[in-house]
């Protein structure tokens, strides 16, 4: 498909040091003051993370919320890359944190859901880096609402802005109202960002999307399960002191706990086993279409006959019946009837669609 070529020549992430799969970047939500940025960057060193994330730059839902330290906090960032070794991300929203953020030699940029959102912030950071010429790494978050297309257009804006080190993080959608999640995963929504573009790593953030601690390891399995590329996990050294997102932080052990659960799918290529499975359901997929086609023809005889009898298309009765019936045989053979609610009521709005067309028709 040609969509697939929307990014043809992406580099890795980082550089190969650093290129450790499944990725992981942890750090606390905001870099808050040196002395805990740099408490939680070296228990996390020690743990083997290699990339750091702090915000400095905290896009806050209230004006009345901690919004970070600002500028200053990327000296703190400077530190710990000098320190430790490891590649340091925070968070840019606009021109100004570009640059100052690329002068203070910042390895990583994340850009934020809510900047997502917006494409002439986006617009904005694209035309900041062009100037700037650099081979940064960006990582684009999903925007606030589940729109694929807005993410999908912040990730080629970058791309056509030079920037070949390029990511998509998965943090999930807000919603009105209390739910389990802080922001749905939706997870339709990442896997057709991938099959649009499949070269474009994925990371998952299930520190936003759970908003809670205990949500962080069934999440970030998930993810791994789904064959994503990395994990972005706040951590910070005190969690019960952070001054934003305290309750979706680990604490250095809780973040290490979580890992040691953690099982990681083997990504190499698909065995011949594998191979034979996925031509057997091509040939049931050929024998459903020519099924479905079948089906259609008769509805299509259906239709002209109710245009004959001048009949209505749709008679609620017959189609409850077919739910009822087919979502009963579907449990019998072990099959989610939910499941096939969805399948008969995609077929009989296409069935009701071509009717409708028929009996409007002028012949
Ligand atoms: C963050 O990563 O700290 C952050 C603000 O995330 P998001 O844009 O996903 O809300
Ligand atoms: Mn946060």
């Amino acid at each position: 498909m040609s969509e697939k070529t929307l990014f043809p020549d992406l580099k890795p992430l980082f550089g190969d040091e650093w290129n450790a799969r499944p990725t992981l970047i942890a750090g606390p939500c905001s870099a808050e003051n040196e002395e805990m940025t740099l408490k939680t960057a070296h228990a996390l060193h020690e743990m083997g993370v290699k990339v750091f994330r702090a915000g400095v730059w905290k896009p806050r839902t209230s004006p009345d919320s901690y919004s970070g330290p600002g500028s200053k906090g990327l000296k703190w960032l400077g530190r710990v890359k000098d320190e430790t070794g490891m590649l340091v991300a925070t968070e840019v929203a606009m021109a100004s944190h570009v640059r100052e953020a690329l002068d203070a030699s910042i390895d990583v940029l994340w850009i934020g859901a809510r900047t997502t959102a917006n494409p002439f912030a986006v617009q904005e950071i694209a035309d900041t880096l062009i100037k700037c010429n650099t081979d940064v790494t960006v990582l684009v978050k999903n925007p606030v609402n589940p729109d694929v297309e807005l993410w999908l257009g912040a990730l080629q804006r970058l791309y056509n802005a030079g920037i070949r080190r390029l990511g998509a993080v998965h943090r999930g959608f807000s919603s009105f109202g209390q739910h389990l999640y802080r922001n749905e995963p939706q997870w339709p929504i990442p896997i057709e960002l991938q099959r649009r573009a499949d070269n474009v790593p994925i990371i998952c953030d299930p520190s936003h999307m759970g908003g809670k601690t205990e949500l962080i390891a069934p999440l970030s399995q998930q993810a791994l399960d789904m064959g994503f590329d990395g994990l972005m996990i706040e951590c910070h050294c005190c969690p019960a002191e952070a001054l934003s997102d305290k309750e979706q932080q680990l604490s250095p052990t809780e973040l290490q706990q979580v890992l040691d659960s953690l099982i990681v799918r083997n990504r190499h290529q698909p065995s011949d086993e594998l191979a034979a499975l996925r031509r057997l359901i091509d040939q049931c997929d050929d024998e459903l279409i020519e099924v479905l086609n079948r089906r259609m023809d008769l509805c299509r005889q259906i239709g002209n006959l109710k245009k004959s009898q001048n009949m209505p298309v749709v008679q609620a009765r017959r189609y409850d019946e077919i739910l009822e019936q087919r979502m009963r045989q579907a449990q019998e053979l072990g099959m989610d009837p939910s499941f096939m609610q969805s399948v008969m009521q995609v077929i009989h709005e296409e069935a009701v669609r071509e009717q409708v067309e028929i009996l409007r028709s002028k012949k």
